[in-house]
């Protein structure tokens, strides 16, 4: 084991001598980004690894160590961390822990506290956990986010969301099953080793990768595309993790639907709009504000090529971020940002907008925030969108999969009768 170092308020530090010797345990959050922020950080000289399983029972694990008040996302996230660690699968002496702090105003904030309490409790006080987040929170002499691991986890999640639409398109029309996962590893293939490429990418690079992507997924023979469309929104570890969702995404591509998931950049970007409204409206650093301006202007010119790209190629393409934030205005305040906030709105407003009135809106148990922005504004969305046809689907320490599957099937269902319709109301 490493020499322990902990900082002035006793925190425990991931050191440079962990960073040679130790594993980074991350949870899966995202299974269409995630693997490639571990290659990004990999890259960079960590020895990251994805904790997958996907046993919900791993949630008992996290019931044990953290209180029963907190969310099912903290429960399993925890969970899954200490099963790995108890089951043997890992040295506690030789692994940290990651996990992404947002920095926002709800209890995902405080996940990394809770985590270190629990890590006590089970006697793996050792274990050190490393907070991955934007805004310079906890550091560590052995974990640095330099320009270039910035680069490539910004280019990371270009590629997950890219290859989270065009799965998503292409997969339930595929006339030849299995031929959008074989494009799918082929592609990954071709990422290890753009990732491995140490140095800051240029656009040029990263372009060729995005038209390389594009066009593998153009050269899948499909049926035409004619399927109701399904948005999944809702808080963002339920909404992504098929470990928290009771894998939604499958669920559904089952029942004949075509899935839609909003990228996961928009979270990214919506936490920054958030410091800038803070800002604004309560005062700070005006250098921070325009520093926050201008990552999203930077990010945003890349996603407008990809966006391009994807329509030229007779893809659907997400809209562009301003877009996205202006659908709310009039429908509910941007001061709305605790949990997923004014963006989980606007995301079942774009969806309606753009062919999905079919919604289902993943909700952690207890996950007050969530229930204001998602559930609170059905009854508007109704009035402003009569075709709307959303369902809310609570997720919880003892969930069972049956009620969950009936409230789905219903909502599918409904789904189906108005796209017989030609998409006319219930
Ligand atoms: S958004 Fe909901 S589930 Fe997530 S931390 Fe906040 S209260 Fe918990």
């Amino acid at each position: 084991m490493a020499t322990l170092e902990y900082d002035e308020d006793g925190r425990l530090l991931f050191t440079e001598e962990m960073r040679r010797e130790y594993t980074i345990l991350a949870p899966q959050m995202a299974p269409y980004h995630f693997d490639y922020l571990i290659q990004a950080l990999n890259s960079e000289g960590y020895n990251a690894e994805l904790l997958k399983s996907e046993d919900y029972s791993l949630i008992h694990e996290g019931m044990k160590y953290v209180h029963n008040d907190m969310c099912i996302p903290a429960m399993l996230v925890i969970g899954q961390f200490i099963d790995a660690l108890k089951r043997g699968d890992y040295d506690p002496d030789k692994v940290a822990l990651i996990l992404v702090q947002t920095g926002g105003g709800c209890r995902a904030s405080n996940y990394i506290k809770i985590l270190r309490k629990a890590l006590e409790k089970a006697r793996l006080s050792q274990v050190p956990v490393i907070s991955l987040n934007p805004r310079g929170f906890e550091k560590n002499p052995g974990f640095k986010i330099t320009p270039r691991l910035l680069h490539k986890l910004h280019d990371a999640m270009l590629f997950g969301d890219t290859m989270m639409n065009l799965t998503l398109q292409t997969r339930p029309y595929e006339k030849e099953a299995g031929a959008t996962k074989r494009a799918k590893e082929e592609i990954d293939a071709r990422l290890a080793d753009y990732f491995e490429h140490r140095r800051i990418f240029t656009w040029r690079r990263a372009k060729r990768m995005v038209h390389f992507i594009i066009e593998r997924f153009r050269a899948i023979d499909t049926h035409p595309r004619n399927k109701p469309k399904v948005g999944i929104v809702g808080e963002i570890y339920v909404k992504y993790s098929p470990l928290g969702n009771n894998s939604l995404e499958e669920t559904l591509e089952k029942e004949g639907v075509e899935v839609v998931t909003p990228p996961l950049y928009d979270f990214f970007l919506y936490t920054s709009t958030n410091r800038i409204i803070d800002i604004s409206r309560y005062g700070g650093s005006r250098l921070e504000k325009w520093l926050w301006w201008f990552i999203i202007w930077y990010v945003e010119i890349r996603r407008g090529k990809i966006r391009k790209a994807m329509r030229e190629a007779g893809f659907e393409a997400p809209i562009p971020f301003k877009q996205l934030k202006k659908l709310v205005d009039g429908v509910l305040d941007k001061g709305a940002h605790a949990g997923e906030g004014w963006l989980l709105t606007a995301e079942m407003i774009d969806l309606i907008e753009h062919g999905a009135p079919n919604i289902v809106s993943t909700q952690p148990f207890g996950c007050l925030p969530n229930h204001i922005v998602a559930k609170g504004m059905f009854k508007k969305l109704k009035s402003l969108y009569p075709e709307s046809n959303v369902v809310a689907i609570d997720y919880d320490t003892s969930a069972s999969k049956i009620n969950q599957i009936n409230r789905i099937n219903l909502m599918v269902s409904n789904a189906f009768r108005n796209h017989a319709r030609g998409g006319e109301q219930t």
